[in-house]
């Protein structure tokens, strides 16, 4: 199975500059990116490098460092994991026309997982129960952070994004 077949489904690769789209499965430490994407509305992609592509979730506002703030996540398709390094400008009467910078990236880990295969394994288990702890390590993005799943919500797909609040 493809897992990147909506990804591809929706663009024309060849026109719109943006990465192919293969799995590529790496040893090194799991990386996460956001991105800062000027389309129709202005939203932040972000993006977690799990088992050969990137989880991706959009969502409407920054992504802020206050625990009290928490916001809409919505889940869209896995993109290829060399999207994260996608910089560039989708061109207009394309899926996603406008511009795509770097907001933020760097790596990400699981706490209590020794390895990439233990963080590999609970990611997957949150993804699938709905609740995700995970400890970004980026430039503005910083500790833990908690994506859980909204239950008899009218969008599905649509998730929480917020930092976890540190015990003092
Ligand atoms: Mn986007």
């Amino acid at each position: 199975m493809d897992r990147l077949k909506e990804y591809k489904s929706k663009r024309k690769l060849a026109e719109t500059g943006e990465p192919k789209g293969k799995t590529i499965t790496s040893e090194e430490e799991l990386n996460f990116v956001v991105q800062e994407h000027h389309a129709t509305h202005l939203h932040y992609d972000f993006r977690l490098e799990h088992k050969g592509v990137l989880k991706s979730f959009a969502m409407p506002k920054t992504p802020s460092l206050n625990p009290a703030e928490k916001h809409l996540a919505i889940m869209v398709e896995d993109h290829p994991i060399d999207y994260q390094y996608f910089e560039g400008v989708i061109p207009e009467g394309h899926y996603g026309a406008g511009k795509v910078k770097i907001w933020d990236k760097g790596k990400y880990s699981v706490k209590n997982a020794d390895t990439r295969n233990d963080s590999e394994k609970a990611i997957q288990a949150g993804l699938k129960n709905g609740l995700l702890e995970i400890v970004l390590h980026g430039k503005k993005l910083k500790g833990t952070f908690v994506l859980v799943k909204m239950k008899n919500f009218a969008q599905k797909d649509s998730w929480l994004f917020f930092k976890k609040q540190e015990k003092s």
